[in-house]
């Protein structure tokens, strides 16, 4: 794989700021409207402040209409190699003391939600939850980016402003060299931005992004710790009041053996300690300490963390002009449940999808609307309900009860049968991912 350090534009000529269509921001999304687009035989330009892919502990997990669209993209192999299938997910109480030994083990089971069964070594497409961190996609996508001769990447250059977005003449905007402050113009008959919740895109078309903020803040760290028990359904919800949280590991853990993990902690509102002490080893072991199974003294070597706000919000458009938004631009969820990303991937295939009917296919602009309203409708409908309610079921119900009080445990703890277990991923499969060609109907 090329080094990404050496994709950084230094290129001055006339000709090389313009791309039929400019992408500000190189993360996932931005990376993969671009694959897609390439695929499609249409030139794109990235403009990316960050001087390489970021690493910062976010996102793992993809579920089945993400992997059908990364296997039309021809995708999904690349990514089932470097990763592994998530089985399940399963809802615990709190770890409890280990009767015979010191230390602790998993809490109790509340419900399990199988994705696809444990002895099962074919993994086909579209079953599971693919696991991969966000930033090894990233380099992949940079990298496949980059193979289809189509793509551009400027590393190290930052959006300031948008100079022109016209439908005769196309989006012009400035962006800052994050080294030198030197400006430079970058054209594209399209611009996306694909350049995060902050995005200063949105903000430069003068659009809100109405919702709310939950209390909580998220600690995410990555850490290394002794697989004592098999975790069988791999990610688990560990049901609290407070300190609620979620577990996941990062590559394939194998009993006996040390094995990469995601805690992400929920800390309290309440909690005033300064940033830095939320972030030290002091305060991040001693939540560890009621919330991880195993031996004690704990073995648990933290590789990354980091602290997140986390909101629940959506742009009122996804579209001004010759401008369009998708992924965290356009809307973020809390991440219980792992909707974000996942939602901006649908995006990219939706956008870029009707980025061809346009550019290549002669098709109304109008398209471009109906992609707006369609991705809007489904964060509206889908992504927005359906990940509060996951982060609500991890901490308002105690755990001893949960499988009574809450009607989707209810169907998980008492052997559902197939259909029961194929309604629930219903939306997942069929409201998911836009169909653009069908949404767009004669336009
Ligand atoms: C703890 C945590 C766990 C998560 N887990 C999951 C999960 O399991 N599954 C899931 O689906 N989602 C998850 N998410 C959400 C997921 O991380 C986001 O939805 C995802 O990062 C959005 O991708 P993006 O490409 O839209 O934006 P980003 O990843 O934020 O990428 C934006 C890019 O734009 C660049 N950029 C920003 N501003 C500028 C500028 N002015 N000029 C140029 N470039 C710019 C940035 O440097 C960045 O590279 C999680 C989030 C958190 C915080």
């Amino acid at each position: 794989m090329a080094a990404i350090d050496t994709l950084r534009s230094d290129a001055t000529s006339a000709n090389d700021n313009h791309a039929t269509v400019l992408i500000i921001g190189a993360g996932v999304v931005g990376c993969l409207t671009a694959i897609k687009l390439a695929q499609a035989g249409i030139d794109v330009q990235i403009v990316e402040r960050l001087l390489e892919t970021s690493e910062a502990p976010r996102a793992c997990g993809y579920f089945g209409a993400v992997q059908g669209f990364l296997d039309e993209l021809g995708l999904y192999t690349l990514i089932r190699d470097q990763g592994f299938m998530t089985r399940g997910l399963c809802w615990r109480g709190l770890p409890k003391d280990n009767d015979s030994k010191d230390g602790k083990r998993f809490g109790d089971i509340v419900a399990v939600q199988p994705l696809c069964a444990p002895d099962d070594t074919s993994f086909p497409v579209g079953s599971g939850l693919l696991n991969l961190t966000q930033g090894q996609l990233n380099k992949l996508f940079v990298h496949q980016a980059l193979q289809t001769g189509r793509v551009r990447v400027n590393f190290g250059a930052e959006f300031v402003s948008i100079l022109e977005n016209s439908e005769e003449n196309g989006v012009t905007v400035l962006a800052r060299d994050v080294d030198t402050g030197v400006e430079r113009q970058y054209r594209g008959k399209y611009c996306i931005g694909a350049d995060g919740a902050h995005s200063n895109l949105r903000k430069a078309l003068g659009l809100p992004f109405p919702g709310h903020q939950w209390p909580e803040r998220l600690l995410a760290t990555n850490v290394r710790v002794p697989n004592v028990e098999d975790p069988v359904w791999h990610t688990y919800y560990y049901m609290a009041e407070k300190y609620w949280g979620v577990a996941t590991p990062l590559e394939e853990p194998v009993l006996g053996e040390k094995t990469l993990w995601r805690y992400a902690i929920a800390v309290p509102p309440e909690v005033t300690k300064a940033d830095d002490e939320l972030l030290s080893d002091e305060y991040i072991l001693g939540i560890y300490e009621s919330r991880l199974p195993g031996p004690r003294p704990l073995q648990a070597q933290i590789e990354a963390r980091v602290l997140y706000r986390i909101h629940q919000r959506l742009a009122p458009t996804l579209r001004k002009g010759n401008c369009l938004l998708a992924g965290d631009a356009a809307h973020v969820c809390n991440p219980v449940g792992a909707l974000g990303l996942n939602s901006g991937m649908l995006d990219a295939d939706a956008l870029a999808e009707a980025l061809v009917m346009v550019l290549r296919e002669g098709r109304s602009d109008k398209v471009l609307d109906v992609y707006s309203d369609e991705r809007r409708k489904v964060f509206q409908f889908f992504v927005d309900p359906t990940s509060s309610q996951n982060k609500m079921r991890v901490h308002s119900h105690p755990p001893e009860t949960a499988a009574q009080d809450d009607w989707y445990f209810r169907i998980l703890a008492n052997n559902p049968t197939k259909k029961q277990m194929l309604d629930l991923m219903k939306p997942y499969f069929e409201t998911w991912r836009t169909n653009m060609r069908k949404a767009a109907g004669e336009l």
